[in-house]
């Protein structure tokens, strides 16, 4: 692997120098935690990477990957120049000639003003694992084009959608654990997280402390490995665990009812009478139009004090109410009622332990253990900070109850089919237990919490794809109901993702993984360019790798190819860049400008909201240009209106004057810190000429501390409701009720039922809408379970991501490579020796779609039922310029090749996702596994033909050896 290095000495620590040294401070991008860096160089050269001490995120702490920057930065990999496809080359074949970017930027303006000009929305905008979604999403509003989604439906979009609809925030950047208050912590389907270097010092000082960390998962990996008990399961089955501690939880009565009764939909009152208000909440019709996600206060709780229904909110809080949160009542309308907390008790009323360990494999008295253990935990060790506060109903609170258990989960929960109830389940369980932004449970991060449903429409109105017309929407957001869908007068998806449509309603992150087949079937219309950011659609970031690739050179009957213009940008030599027709090159992290901000993803802390900012540490390498700056170009040359002055001069120089002078309201703008004309005012104020320059000399980060009445309870609290919408970050004051029921849900279910007059489902997918939108969560099995023989295929296959390596951004780092350059299928003994596999073995692992050759390594750290593996360390050979015979590409392999896009659906096929939010069913394909047979290549299945150079590519490992050496050659 290191053959190259020279026999010369590397470094001679005696030497005396005279080079010029300096440190800059900016913001890691090694994975997407965000730590603060301090970038050492010297003659203008990165020399070495450490933690910035004065960072929030991570004081200091610097992991493997942050301080192999420095290598991705020289990485052989490196694009250097825009490429064009030659004239008569293949996809695939990588053959391309070098193109200025004059000429890489007239073909794509004048190819995108056609389209804009014509029909939007062949122009699809598809983006990776990129942190600048309020501009990408921006831009494709300004074209007109609502096919436009970032990396989320095939991440975690059942996390974010699944707790956002429940308790208005989510885990990572949006909220997390309170481990300085905890004293049990339950993490669940998480390994390395994104949330990297802060989860490891708050489980360390956790730890420290005494604090209970039980870990669930199949596999005890990463963070698991410190854990004091590990309680393996099977993948897909959480939902049924939390069903079950549900179960225990109520009918011991280990809940907390006071905080159900003020501060969730637990008494409201549902609708239990047949027809078009089944389900949905009884509501005063003098408070209001019938209650939704979208105007949730009009609905009506029963009074045991008095024998009757009373607006839940405020009279329903009044002194001497007694809300039921049991039984069942009549309105004075004769209206058969029942609290929502009633359905969900007789909702698990048989998930039982033992339910649950059939279909988890966690036995059933370790079930109860854990309810128990939860329950006494938050109730009986509950404790008071001595802080008042005031709630959105004007009680004042003297203190603020701690509620000691903490959970984190992630994509384990999420990237199953069934994930978006699972995390529902979760965040009901969270609920019960009165953790919601309480010391010690689960705490929000600004801009969260938000309303449930969030005040962002998707886009949705097809006459609205006009010629040279921005989009009256974001092409992303959260219906709150039918009538919010993104579909045609016909019922058929209006975006090329089928994102919003009756396929997958509250598709909120899009579906990224399904673009590429749609749009080669033309389903439900072809596209004329598809521009690819950051994301590796040709291999490790699809499911179906190999039939994708061939899609991806499919040609029409008019010997065209289906997608007939493919752009990608990246910054290195990806197996994607050989199918693009054009390629950009973008510039590392330490060469650009980039924002963390409050209208995307910030880095907020529990105790307020924080935006950071890269600033460029070196020069960009050759003609490398930032992504963000294409795209303002693009903009400024298309003439979007927020881009363009009205006599078409361009608004904005550049992206850091962008960043600056972008207001999305008056005084909101990207960046909070040091806004007004003198740098004076913070979170709202006018553009500030000299923000960059402030964030430079700040560490590139911003923080504001809320006054500590203002740090909890942010659902209901009173003061921060009221600030929070006078920053700008919430659109109402109004109090965010959790959503035990979700009558959001419901009014799916009843226009599948046909109990509604609005827009109802096709007829294919009634029963589909009918059983998933439920307003209570439920478990059910995987979808792919009913589309394979799960005797065959009896085993669960998994990913998890390395710590060392964030998906497949590091293959080509010459120092992470030696921590991973291949990677073994992980198989419990049991297991492999009843298949007749031995340990480091060569196997065949098949699935219904698929199958891969790969080595095998006994593990006792994974449950018998699941075989896994690490995440996108297999690479194309010649890709990311490797040698062709590298370990990467012989002794590496992907788990992709095994799991389908679509499955068999209604005489067609749908997407393998969540049918609820659209979420990739990653974790849900079924396999095998048996030995390879001895006279078998010793090496992966399936191998692609070797990538060829590309013009520009940095390449040559000789460039690596003349860093080490500080020659330049
Ligand atoms: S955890 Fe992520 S952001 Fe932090 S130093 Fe490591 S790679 Fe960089």
């Amino acid at each position: 692997m290191l053959k190259f290095l020279s026999p010369a000495p590397l470094h001679d620590p005696t030497a005396s120098s005279t080079a010029a040294t300096e440190v800059k401070t900016t913001t890691c991008y090694m994975c997407a935690c965000r730590c603060g860096i301090r970038v050492h160089l010297r003659d203008g050269q990165v020399r070495y990477i450490d933690g910035n001490p004065a960072h929030p995120i991570n004081q200091g702490v610097i992991c493997a990957k942050g301080s192999s920057g420095i290598m991705k930065q020289v990485s052989p990999a490196r694009l250097t120049q825009p490429l064009l496809r030659k004239a008569g080359a293949e996809r695939g074949d990588a053959e391309f000639e070098p193109i200025s970017w004059d000429r890489a930027f007239d073909i794509v303006t004048e190819r995108l003003q056609k389209i804009r000009s014509t029909d939007p929305k062949k122009f699809a905008l598809f983006t990776g694992r990129d942190q600048m979604q309020a501009l990408t999403g921006l831009f494709a509003r300004q074209f007109g084009t609502p096919n436009y989604a970032a990396h989320g439906g095939f991440c975690s979009v059942n996390m974010a959608a699944g707790m956002i609809y429940t308790i208005g925030g989510s885990f990572w950047e949006f909220g997390g654990p309170d481990l300085d208050h905890a004293k049990l912590f339950v993490m669940i389907g998480t390994a390395e997280d994104h949330h990297s270097n802060p989860m490891k010092i708050a489980l360390s000082k956790f730890k420290r402390k005494g604090g209970r960390f039980i870990s669930i998962n199949p596999v005890r990996t990463g963070y698991s490995a410190i854990a004091d008990e590990w309680i393996p399961i099977k993948p897909g089955t959480d939902g049924a665990l939390f069903m079950a501690l549900l179960h225990e939880l109520i009918g011991s009565g280990l809940i907390d009812r006071p905080f159900l009764q003020r501060f969730t939909n637990a008494p409201q009152l549902v609708v239990l009478d047949q027809g078009e208000r089944e389900g949905l909440f009884a509501f005063d019709p003098a408070a209001g139009p019938p209650g939704d996600g979208r105007n949730p206060h009009n609905k009506l709780a029963w009074d045991l004090a008095s024998g009757r229904a009373v607006q839940a909110y405020p009279e329903g809080l009044q002194e001497g109410r007694q809300l039921a949160l049991e039984g069942h009542y009549r309105l004075p309308d004769g209206t058969s009622v029942a609290p929502a907390f009633q359905l969900l008790r007789e909702r698990v009323a048989l998930n039982t332990p033992e339910w649950a360990a059939e279909i988890t494999g966690i036995p059933a008295d370790r079930i109860r253990q854990l309810a128990r253990e939860l329950g006494e935990t938050a109730l009986h060790q509950a404790f008071e900070l001595p802080i008042p506060w005031i709630d959105a109903w004007g009680q004042r609170h003297e203190s603020t109850r701690a509620r000691p258990v903490a959970f984190h989960a992630m994509r384990g929960l999420a990237a199953h089919s069934n994930g978006f109830q699972t995390v529902r389940a979760l965040a009901i369980l969270m609920s019960l237990l009165g953790t919601i932004d309480a010391p010690g449970g689960f705490r929000h991060k600004a801009p969260y919490p938000r309303h449930i449903v969030p005040n962002y429409r998707a886009f949705n109105d097809p006459k609205m794809v006009k010629p040279n017309t921005p989009l009256n929407a974001a092409p992303l957001g959260f219906p709150a109901s039918p009538d919010e869908l993104a579909i045609n007068d016909d019922g058929t998806p209006l975006r090329i993702d089928h994102a919003f449509s009756w396929e997958h309603p509250l598709a909120a992150h899009g579906l990224m993984h399904n673009v590429i087949t749609n749009a080669v079937r033309g389903d439900p219309y072809t596209i004329d360019t598809l521009l690819i950011f950051m994301a590796n659609m040709a291999w490790n970031s699809t499911m179906n790798t190999m039939e994708v690739r061939s899609k991806l050179n499919e040609r029409g009957a008019d010997g065209n190819y289906k997608i007939p213009f493919l752009v990608v940008c990246d910054a290195f030599q990806s197996e994607m860049v050989a199918f693009a027709d054009l390629v950009l090159p973008d510039t590392t992290y330490l060469e650009r400008h980039d924002v963390m901000s409050m209208l995307d993803r910030p880095i907020s802390e529990y105790d307020g909201p924080v935006d950071s900012v890269r600033v460029p540490v070196v020069e960009p390498m050759g003609q490398c240009k930032p992504f963000q700056e294409v795209l303002i170009e693009l903009a400024s040359r298309l003439k979007f209106p927020a881009f363009t002055h009205e006599d078409g001069s361009r608004k904005f120089k550049d992206y850091p004057d962008f960043i600056v002078n972008y207001q999305a309201q008056p005084g909101v703008g990207f960046l909070m810190g040091w806004r007004g004309k003198d740098g004076t005012e913070q979170l709202r104020g006018e553009p500030n000429p000299r923000q960059w320059e402030m964030y430079a000399k700040n560490n590139c980060v911003f923080q504001y501390h809320l006054p500590q009445d203002q740090q909890y309870m942010r659902n209901w609290n009173r003061a921060y409701l009221d600030f929070a919408k006078d920053k700008g970050w919430r659109q109402k004051n109004d109090p965010v009720q959790l959503a035990i029921y979700s009558d959001t849900l419901q009014s799916f279910r009843l226009a599948a039922q046909g109990k509604t007059q609005g827009r109802q489902p096709p007829e294919a997918l009634r029963e589909r809408i009918a059983t998933y939108f439920d307003p209570l969560p439920f478990w059910y099995a995987p979808l792919e379970n009913g589309c394979v023989d799960t005797e065959a295929y009896p085993l669960s296959a998994i990913t998890q991501r390395p710590m060392a390596m964030y998906h497949s951004w590091d293959s080509q780092n010459a120092w992470l490579r030696q921590i991973h350059s291949h990677n073994y299928l992980h198989v419990n003994p049991v297991t492999a020796q009843a298949a007749g596999v031995a340990d480091g073995g060569w196997c065949w692992v098949t699935s219904a779609w698929g199958r891969v050759r790969c080595m095998v390594r006994y593990s006792d750290a994974v449950e018998p039922g699941t075989v896994w593996t690490w995440n996108a360390i297999g690479k194309g050979s010649g890709a990311w310029q490797l040698e062709a015979g590298a370990d990467e590409s012989r002794k590496g392999f992907l788990l992709n090749h095994l799991i389908t896009e679509e499955l068999p659906f209604a005489g067609g096929q749908i997407s393998n996702s969540d049918p609820v939010t659209g979420q990739a069913g990653w974790y849900d394909v079924r396999v095998n596994i048996q030995p390879a047979d001895p006279e078998e290549a010793e090496q992966t299945y399936p191998q692609v033909a070797p990538m060829r150079d590309l013009p520009g590519v940095l390449g040559g490992a000789k460039k690596v050896v003349a860093y080490f050496v500080n020659r330049k050659s």
